[in-house]
């Protein structure tokens, strides 16, 4: 079996790896897109270090666009063969790709830029899905075995257990940072002889949990106090979710001060109602719990969507204190730029980041304390409060990572999908072990 390395090699996005067997049959396991400070840099519009129409079969860890952002170009490009995810990563992988095409004929409007791939393509890439639940093994081409397990990150999301030619290898996708408020906890991973690891927070470790409600609960009480509003900017899939899921308890208990919350993202509102779809078969315990008292626990008194551009300069309008949240995420892009340029100049006010800040993004530079920024072309002075809960992270942290790597007992591990910093400072942990550990570079193949 080879394994080459074609994204997220020393860096968190572009995820895509290629598998080879000793007949020539290959398996692609994922295929995202680079997100650096743009969303569509150059990189994703060469060709493929493959030819897509030899390729066998794609595996999908998980609805991410790091991780399938570039699956309709791979079509456009000739893929015809099949394409295998979970159900819910379907459900949400046809949502994901329908923004990103958005957001790509937005800047084709206004900046001319290339377009990636179409909404024809879209909808091919969708036609040649397939879905595959949890630990039903299957064989997507000859003399590979590929099975998935709950990765607890997103909802649907899976490692994967790849068999071929004797050999066992797991493709970690993005682990998550088990026990979240909505989804089961990761499955213990089985025995493998390779594991290819994410390391996003390969040498950190994150807050314990019960800060995750407090941190919250305080954000709240700050704007509360002083009229404020409170800016949280959200990734749509599953953090919005998990947001919504512990404003509802906070606000139905009563446990903070009433006030208006708007989500300012019809994409966050369609992914809550592919949630709603799954919740019986993916969610956990505390959360099927939540139910008895509560049927609808992503809607609560004071919440409500902004679906169209207008009913979002409306929230303007509202004076605080209240909580908006937008996207993007890391506030490179999206609705939330025009609440950040509009508060981040008020000392009553509040940023809270509730998810990982990539490298140069807006996000990370405000995250580091920049007091100038520049949105929209215009210079806007950072006197709001800013935080950031780690507790909140959808990845797992580096004693997550180890326990998930040392469970499987592999004799090798390959790291991938983080900074080169946290990289180093798992792979430590695991020659500590004595694990061999190695840091593919783009491009690299291995032969195991
Ligand atoms: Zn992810």
């Amino acid at each position: 079996m080879k394994i080459q390395f074609l994204g997220a090699t020393r860096e968190v996005t572009g995820s895509s790896y290629l598998v080879a067997n000793s007949k020539n049959h290959t398996v692609l396991v994922d295929c995202g897109l680079f997100q650096r400070s743009v969303i569509f840099e150059k990189k994703n519009f060469g060709l493929f270090d493959f030819n897509p129409q030899e390729l066998d079969a794609v595996v999908v860890t998980h609805s991410h666009i790091d991780h399938i952002g570039r699956l309709p170009k791979l079509i456009k490009d000739g893929y015809n063969g099949k394409i295998y995810l979970t159900p819910p990563t379907f459900d949400l992988a046809g949502l994901m790709l329908e923004d990103s095409l958005g957001l790509m004929e937005d800047e084709f409007h206004h900046f001319k830029t290339p377009i990636l791939f179409t909404e024809h393509d879209v909808i091919r890439m969708l036609g040649q899905c397939s879905t595959v639940d949890y630990k039903k093994s299957f064989s997507p081409a000859p003399g590979f075995t590929v099975t998935f397990f709950n990765a607890g990150h997103i909802l649907g999301s899976a490692f994967i257990l790849i068999e071929a030619d004797g050999k066992s290898v797991i493709f970690s996708g993005d682990l998550g940072n088990t026990p979240v408020p909505l989804l089961k906890r990761i499955s213990d991973p089985p025995r493998a002889n390779y594991v290819v690891s994410e390391s996003t927070y390969g040498s950190v470790l994150h807050e314990t949990k019960p800060v995750r409600n407090q941190g919250l609960k305080e954000a709240i009480n700050f704007v509360a106090q002083g009229r404020g509003t409170l800016i949280i900017p959200s990734f749509a899939l599953e953090r919005t979710q998990e947001v919504l899921y512990e404003l509802n308890t906070l606000f139905e208990k009563k446990l903070v001060p009433q006030m208006p919350v708007y989500l300012d993202s019809p994409l966050a509102n369609k992914v809550t109602k592919v949630f709603k779809k799954y919740i019986s078969k993916y969610f956990n315990q505390r959360a099927l719990e939540t139910l008895m008292w509560d049927e609808d626990f992503f809607s609560f008194p004071g919440f409500s969507v902004s679906e169209t551009a207008e009913e979002s300069k409306l929230i303007n309008q509202v004076l605080g204190p209240k909580v908006v949240i937008a996207g993007s995420g890391m506030m490179t892009g999206g609705r939330v730029l025009h609440h950040a340029k509009r508060y981040l100049n008020n000392p009553e006010s509040m940023l809270l980041f509730v998810g990982y800040q990539v490298n140069s993004s807006l996000g990370r530079k405000i995250l580091n304390g920049a007091k100038k920024v520049i949105i929209h072309n215009e210079f806007v002075n950072i006197r709001a409060r800013v935080k950031a809960l780690g507790a909140w992270s959808d990845h797992a942290d580096s004693a997550q990572i180890l326990k998930f790597i040392l469970t499987a007992k592999p004799s090798a591990v390959f790291l991938t999908h983080g900074e080169l910093k946290q990289m180093k400072g798992l792979g430590n942990s695991l020659e500590q072990q004595g694990i061999k550990v190695a840091i593919p570079k783009i491009r690299e193949s291995f032969e195991l």
